[in-house]
């Protein structure tokens, strides 16, 4: 059986995830209507076992909308976004040390969260040709705006996603 979060670990993402949500708001100007209108949930995996998970990946963002259709004939009022996180893998790249696992889980919510601004503001398709080339705006993007916030260990977090340590191992 694969290590799961537990509770003092759900209460990180919890504030990982408020946290995230406030910075993109600042960043790219969203609005209480536009949540609303774009609604997100976070799950782990004690949610979504058993699930098809990509390769070595920490969060997956899964869209739920109407057709296309919908779209074309504005009939698609809303849609909704999960984000799901896998809780083995950031228990086992953070050691399950809280220090590490704030600015981690922060990093891959904002990373996850920018992606949803991107689809919901049809600045990339959401069947993403070049999905490479979209990983690296997306990643610059969460450099940039994570730049700007102060947080213990966050630039460990941003040197590990840009390839300069391979362990977040405090060690
Ligand atoms: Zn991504």
């Amino acid at each position: 059986m694969r290590p799961l979060f537990q509770p003092i670990h759900l209460s990180i993402l919890s504030e990982a995830v408020s946290l995230s949500e406030e910075i993109i708001s600042d960043r790219f100007g969203l609005t209480t209507e536009y949540w609303l209108k774009n609604p997100f949930e976070v799950k782990t995996l004690k949610d979504e076992w058993p699930v098809r998970l990509p390769k070595g990946v920490f969060a997956h963002l899964e869209k739920y909308g109407n057709n296309w259709y919908e779209k074309f004939f504005g009939k698609d009022t809303q849609c909704l976004y999960k984000v799901l996180i896998v809780d083995y893998r950031v228990l086992k790249v953070t050691g399950g040390n809280n220090t590490i696992m704030m600015p981690f889980l922060l990093y891959i919510m904002t990373h996850e969260l920018i992606h949803m601004v991107r689809f919901s503001r049809f600045e990339c398709a959401v069947c993403i040709e070049d999905k490479t080339e979209e990983e690296d705006k997306v990643h610059l993007l969460t450099e940039s705006v994570l730049s700007r916030v102060k947080m213990a260990n966050l630039d460990l977090v941003i040197d590990f996603f840009n390839g300069k340590r391979i362990t977040l191992s405090m060690n």
